[in-house]
């Protein structure tokens, strides 16, 4: 039994989904499990609209019909007229959001956020199965909130592991044993029945949670690139591609910014030594990145991470009293509770610098939170680097024309935070 995610890309438009079809078409006599993200942009679009309600904003019709004539464009041009019914079911589902967003919405934005942005990828996997099935590759559509029951921390919902390995296992498999099963990424249930996700680009998760429970013989991430390589390829044209990674080494990039894949995938997989493959699904016969070999087989070479979009949050006591154990502790909770991760950090004994994420949903709390207590400096527009098995040339030519504001370094690993 293998699991197959597709991201975004790999939907982003009528084309794409045909490609997937060619993927699929070379596995139709294997149990596979599909997972499929929203399409294209679609998230960010719906994150727009569920803001847009949210705040009771008349933006939100042209927002919500943004996203109904994107993917009636794709449904026109993929379904046929023969499958009636999956136009009334993907008909259905929008009529379903536009009643949602005329009623009166939740008072906690995280709740209203994940009902909303949840359809992208509900509308993405009923169009893919239906897709398939006019042509020729059976398959059966499956809710994934059936499977993945989570806590209530709506927009970064933690899975029950025992619940949902038990569900994935007694009521999913026998399914995909039988059948190819196309559902969703990104998204669970809590126990009160209300739609949880797991955070932005949270479906290599779900992907990892679903091989987890059917004890998957691997997991295939399908990019559009070839592989993980050690820079990406659109800032270093001289980027590699890595053949084979352990899953430690997996785990450091993905954690430090690799996008293609997400940092809570591997250590599931790790537990029970699935190996996960990244392949091109531009080219689905090349060999691309396996990721679970041993350590001592992963190759010594330089890996260049970026992570944009970065602030640094300095804070500094305003009754003159050292950044030491009780405000760390202040400030660490203050962080927690706003779930803001912290990337990097470096104390002194007047300040404490975080370099984070610039969510523009949860940084403005955060900073009025941290502001009753101290002075808060914030520098935007950063990028954090991590550079891995470095070496003085390399980082001599990243920083060149930079403005280093900190610099952290290990044996192994050096982290700039720049502008
Ligand atoms: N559609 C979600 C996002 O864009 C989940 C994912 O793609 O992994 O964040
Ligand atoms: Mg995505």
């Amino acid at each position: 039994m293998k699991v197959f995610k597709f991201g975004g890309a790999s939907v982003k438009n009528s084309e794409a989904v045909k490609n997937l079809g060619e993927v699929l078409e070379q596995y139709k006599d294997d149990q596979i499990l599909v997972i499929v993200s929203a399409m294209g942009k679609m998230t960010n679009a719906l994150e727009l609209l569920a803001k847009a309600y949210y705040d009771g904003n008349e933006e939100k019709t042209e927002l919500y019909n943004n996203v109904k004539n994107f993917h009636d464009e794709i449904i026109n041009d993929l379904l046929k007229g023969s499958k009636a019914h999956a136009y009334d079911d993907i008909e259905n589902l929008f009529i379903e959001l536009e009643c949602e967003l005329e009623t009166k919405p939740d008072k906690s934005f995280d709740k209203v956020y994940d009902q909303i942005v949840s359809y992208g990828e509900i509308f993405s996997s009923r169009i893919v199965s239906a897709y398939l099935n006019e042509n020729g590759i059976r398959n059966r559509w499956l809710d994934a909130q059936n499977f993945i029951s989570t806590d209530n921390t709506y927009r970064e919902g933690k899975p029950d592991w025992q619940i949902t390995t038990n569900l994935i296992c007694n009521k999913l498999k026998p399914i995909v044993k039988k059948q190819m099963v196309i559902t969703q990424g990104f998204i669970g249930r809590n126990k009160d029945n209300f739609t949880v996700t797991l955070g932005r680009e949270g479906s290599d998760y779900s992907a990892a949670i679903f091989a987890f429970g059917l004890d998957a013989e691997s997991v295939t991430i399908w990019k559009d690139v070839d592989g993980v390589m050690n820079a990406d390829p659109k800032k270093f044209p001289d980027a590699i591609k890595i053949d084979a990674l352990s899953y430690p080494k997996a785990i450091e990039m993905a954690y430090y910014g690799a996008t293609v894949i997400h940092p809570k995938t591997i250590q599931p997989l790790q537990s029970k030594n699935i190996p996960l493959y990244v392949k091109s699904f531009i080219n689905p016969m090349a060999e691309g990145t396996v990721v679970g070999v041993d350590k001592d087989k992963d190759v010594p070479l330089p890996t260049i991470i970026s992570k944009g979009e970065q602030v640094l949050i300095s804070m500094g006591s305003k009754d003159f009293s050292f950044i030491v154990e009780d405000n760390l502790s202040r400030i660490f909770n203050a962080f927690a509770q706003h779930k803001v991760k912290i990337n990097l950090m470096q104390s002194s004994a007047i300040s404490f610098s975080v370099c984070a994420d610039n969510d523009p949903y949860k940084l403005p709390d955060l900073l009025k939170d941290l502001g009753k207590d101290y002075n808060v400096r914030i520098n935007d527009g950063l990028e954090l680097l991590t550079i891995t098995n470095y070496n003085p040339q390399i980082t001599e030519k990243l920083i060149a024309d930079k403005q280093v504001l900190i610099e952290q370094r290990t044996r192994n690993t050096l982290q700039y935070v720049i502008k």
